[in-house]
C-alpha cells in the first residue's frame, strides 16, 4: 500500500460519524484536524503527480528520417526523458511518475 492509499484510507475512517455532534471533544477534534489536513497534502500531490504538467524544454526532432519525436524534461525531477517508442512519447515520469503534458503552446 502506498502513502497516497495510506493516506486516503485514513481520512476516509477519520471522516465517519462527522456529523455526529458528540463525536469528539475539542482537543481530539483539534488532533483530527491537524492531522486531517496532512493527508489532504498527501492526497493534494498525488493529484498534483496526476495532473499533466508541461514537459520543460521540449523539443521535436526527426528520428531515422521518418519519425517526429519529442522529447525533454520532466517538470518534476527534471529527468531528462527518454524516448520509449518511436512514435509516442511517455504519458508519465518513469522516475516520479509525474503525468506529463507535450503539447506546445507554441504550436497553435
Ligand atoms: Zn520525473
Amino acid at each position: 500500500m502506498n502513502k497516497y492509499q495510506e493516506a486516503l484510507d485514513e481520512l476516509c475512517t477519520c471522516t465517519e460519524g462527522w456529523n455526529s455532534e458528540h463525536c469528539c471533544s475539542h482537543a481530539e477534534w483539534r488532533q483530527a484536524s491537524e492531522y486531517l489536513e496532512n493527508c489532504r497534502k498527501l492526497l493534494q500531490e498525488l493529484v498534483d503527480r496526476a495532473t499533466p504538467k508541461k514537459v520543460l524544454n521540449m523539443y521535436m526532432f526527426v528520428y531515422m528520417n521518418e519519425y517526429t519525436v519529442k522529447t525533454g524534461q520532466c517538470p518534476f525531477c527534471k529527468r531528462g526523458l527518454g524516448i520509449n517508442e518511436v512514435t509516442k512519447s511517455p504519458k508519465f515520469c518513469p522516475d516520479c511518475g509525474q503525468a506529463l503534458e507535450w503539447t506546445d503552446a507554441d504550436a497553435k
